[in-house]
């Protein structure tokens, strides 16, 4: 049964995990496939809101022709005697969760529900209104103004601290998509969504305890160079019941920060390079190693520590403490151009030119070639490695022991006679695993 008596779409925490398949969509709003998208919250004055008056510009749901995709922009105005403009992140964020609550839709109706629940959750907020818009120059035109709002707000964040400071935030909005998810908020880690900041936690915190994001008192730091707290080590397990006991905020490898599935990007590690690539959610090709960003975010997502799989935020490429024990930005080596753009600022100017993107290097042959031409940092260890004796590692099992695999892993791609062959979920059983370190002839080139 409906949560609302008077509206007639069913609204309900159960269907907050829900995904509908493409054969089973009606309509695509705001999908990879459209430029201009976006959620907005703004507080005003009370006298500038017509409380519970509901907008839609553009074609409704129903006027929409079946499998197509659509523009759409969410403007959530707000108003209430002790509501401010820091609350606005906070607001934001909770579109598309309560959006998750709606089973079947039209605008007018998602609106009384949004109404609704933000009005009955969060009791700061005394006028409501919301205008969706789906005609394509409106979206075009307010686009740009969201963006900004956007940036002004990441901006804050920047220049403060994980040391500075006694709490990070904790955000469980995912755990209904990826149950053993946490994200961990601090100063220089932003949530994977990007649409959370250490401040955005704070104000959320502070007007809704018992919501989704809550306080981690930090505790003490165990391992400063990978980002290990006692604290976000102790709540983590809690909140996961146990799958995740240990953080490592900023490595990608052993133990990283989990990943849900609506990170912005995803860093994934190139064994053949030594580097780490990145590719975020618009990016349409194939990365530079042959795979879409979909397929790199199955291999990442679900709540899982995956090693060099990391879901993460634009706004984390942005700050001092990015993939900082492994490298940072010295270790990346392919991203998309437009990502490149957009954090140029934040990359070190001696190794800026040195990144390849997509229009530089298409596979791992002609990166290899364009990071051995520009002398990439990542080239260094290819040389030391040559160097290096080769190391052998040898796992034996007991014979009777088949019961526990020798390997296992989530995705484990094996290179044989010219094929790539990617074995999903693995689990391999063997008498004795003998792991040897080789000489890659072409990486030494
Ligand atoms: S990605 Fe993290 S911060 Fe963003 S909604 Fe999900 S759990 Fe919360």
């Amino acid at each position: 049964m409906s949560m609302f008596k008077e509206i007639p779409v069913e609204v309900g925490v159960i269907y907050e995990g829900e995904r509908i398949r493409r054969k089973n969509m009606q309509v695509e709003l705001g999908g990879p496939s459209i430029k201009e998208k976006f959620e907005l919250a703004k507080v005003k004055p009370l006298n500038e809101i017509e409380d519970g008056k509901i907008t839609i510009i553009g074609p409704d749901i129903k006027d929409m022709e079946e499998g197509k995709a659509y523009p759409l922009g969410i403007l959530v105005e707000v108003a209430g005697s002790t509501l401010d403009q820091q609350l606005e992140g906070v607001i934001e964020r909770r579109i598309h969760g309560y959006m998750n609550y709606i089973e079947g839709y039209s605008f007018q109706y998602i609106g009384k529900v949004l109404y609704k629940l933000f009005k009955s959750e969060l009791n700061i907020i005394e006028k409501i209104q919301i205008a969706f818009i789906t005609d394509p120059a409106k979206v075009k035109e307010l686009h740009p103004k969201a963006l900004q709002d956007y940036e002004a707000r990441d901006a804050r964040a920047r220049g403060l601290k994980d040391e500075d400071v006694e709490e990070f935030y904790g955000c469980m909005l995912c755990q209904s998509f990826a149950p053993s998810h946490v994200c961990v908020i601090s100063p220089q880690r932003y949530s994977n969504c990007g649409a959370i900041s250490w401040f955005d936690g704070r104000a959320s915190a502070s007007i809704d305890p018992k919501g989704p994001v809550f306080a981690i008192k930090r505790g003490e730091l165990i391992n400063a160079e990978k980002g290990e707290y006692a604290g976000v080590n102790e709540v983590v397990k809690k909140k996961t019941l146990g799958d995740v006991d240990k953080v490592w905020l900023y490595t990608a490898f052993d133990y990283p920060h989990t990943s849900c599935g609506c990170f912005e990007a995803v860093a994934f590690y190139i064994p053949e390079v030594d580097g780490f690539g990145l590719v975020n959610r618009s990016f349409k090709g194939t990365t530079v190693n042959g795979l879409a960003f979909s397929t790199l975010a199955d291999s990442t997502a679900g709540g899982r520590q995956v090693d060099g799989f990391h879901g993460l935020s634009i706004e984390y490429m942005r700050s001092t403490k990015f993939l900082d024990a492994d490298g940072g930005w010295n270790r990346v080596v392919w991203l998309p151009k437009e990502v490149k753009e957009r954090v140029k600022d934040f990359i070190p100017k001696e190794v800026i030119d040195k990144i390849a993107t997509e229009e530089d290097a298409q596979d791992i042959d002609s990166l290899r070639v364009f990071l051995k031409e520009k002398n990439h940092p990542v080239v260094a260890n290819w040389e030391k490695e040559a160097t290096e004796e080769p190391k052998e590692a040898i796992i034996e099992s007991p014979a009777e022991d088949f019961a526990t695999p020798v390997v296992s892993a989530s995705t484990l791609p094996i290179t044989a006679g010219g094929f790539r062959i990617i074995l999903k979920d693995a689990k391999i059983y063997a008498n004795k695993v003998i792991i040897k370190t080789i000489k890659d002839e072409k990486t030494k080139k």
